[in-house]
């Protein structure tokens, strides 16, 4: 069914603070349990050649034997700092091949790498995604120090709405269950009843057994949710600034071009855009999509660097990659990768009371899982 309504922090007379597109750098906490440690050497050598060959086998599709030179150093670098620092590397499918396939520990999408956070025996969570993705680290495993290599690196879900803005629609809507995508900061969990994302949107909604639900922030989310259930949903007017820039028109030009391509793409997109395509799934249902059906000619609908990613581990599938990057993902880099390793920083802080209440909403969700 249609979604019933949509709200935006417009529709409330009380203005609630913090809707700014960036996320504030986080407190810098200095090296307090490990020590800094200095600058390894970043030469390219024949030891550094020879050490990081079985990992370049893994990118040599997506990057040029031009290119490794200047990166393989690091990832050696960032790959023995793990080691001493006992630190583990959570990776999106968003991050480019070189993170995704060469220094990471554990990658997927967020309700994969929030489960794999609750399993993490490392001292260090090292996170390469965005902000909101390093604070439910953080929110789930309290004890461990949480790293972000650029703090700034936000979201425009997460930073459309705030913990007081679900107040808000909490007395609007009084006794209506509210449903979070992940996509959201810790004020916002804290507020809710529990946490989704585009992996399990729907079997959440419908988990709550209520006539209505708000579904927040994500307003095509919110869409595509209300078309696959009976259960009534309230949406909140977020956006991802890089899936919505997509279009149907751009999708019907790329069938125009070849009737025989497979089109999939992510549920974050408008619904004229999910209309064209042949899938519609998280990033890792797209994945599985990928490797099962191994389709010849494959239009990917996300972020670009997932589909080098795949392209990486599925050489012979030929993907025609509308570039839409996330600018804030791609603030994650190896050079600040080594850096947080190397100093410690920056560390991610979660009031203990927000992080209490938030956690309930994200183990919530876990739970359904399990
Ligand atoms: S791709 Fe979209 S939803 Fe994901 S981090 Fe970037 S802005 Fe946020």
């Amino acid at each position: 069914m249609p979604i019933a309504a949509i709200y935006g922090p417009e529709d409330f007379d009380q203005p609630t603070p913090g809707h700014s597109a960036a996320v504030p750098r986080s407190r810098v906490s200095p090296a307090k349990r490990h020590g800094a440690i200095p600058m390894p050497s970043l030469e390219w050598t024949p030891e550094v050649e020879r050490s990081t060959a079985h990992l370049y086998e893994r990118v040599r599709q997506v990057i040029s034997p031009v290119e490794w030179p200047l990166m393989a150093p690091t990832i050696k670098a960032i790959n023995e700092l793990k080691k001493t620092r006992d630190a583990v590397i959570l990776a999106h499918n968003y991050q480019t091949p070189e993170i995704f396939h060469c220094v990471a520990d554990i990658r997927g999408d967020s309700l994969q790498l929030a489960i794999e956070a609750t399993r993490v025996k490392s001292d260090i969570i090292v996170q390469c995604g965005v902000h909101f993705m390093a604070e439910t680290s953080k929110i789930l495993n309290p004890n461990k120090m949480v790293l972000i290599p650029d703090s700034r690196a936000g979201c425009s879900l997460a930073s459309s709405i705030t913990g007081a803005d679900v107040r808000l629609l909490r007395e609007r809507f009084p006794g209506v269950p509210v449903v979070a995508y992940v996509n959201t900061s810790a004020d916002v969990k804290a507020e809710v009843d529990i946490c989704c994302t585009s992996s399990n949107a729907v079997q959440v909604v419908e988990s709550l057994n209520a006539p209505t639900v708000i579904f927040l922030p994500d307003q095509y989310l919110a869409r595509y949710v209300a078309s696959k259930t009976d259960v009534r949903i309230i949406a909140w007017k977020g956006a991802c600034e890089v899936h919505e820039r997509f279009t149907g028109d751009e999708l019907r030009a790329y069938r125009e071009a070849d009737p025989t391509v497979q089109i999939i793409a992510h549920p974050e997109c408008p619904p004229d855009v999910l209309a064209e395509a042949d899938f519609t799934g998280s990033t890792a249902h797209m994945i599985d999509w990928v490797r099962n059906r191994h389709p010849k000619r494959l239009v990917m609908i996300t972020e670009c660097s997932m589909a080098d990613n795949v392209r990486a581990e599925l050489p012979d599938v030929e993907i025609v990659q509308p570039c839409n990057l996330c600018p804030h993902m791609k603030r994650i880099t190896l050079a600040g990768i080594l850096d947080s390793l190397l100093t410690l920083r920056e560390e991610v802080s979660v009031d203990p009371l927000v992080a209490e209440k938030a956690r309930r909403s994200v183990e919530r969700m876990i739970n359904l899982e399990n």
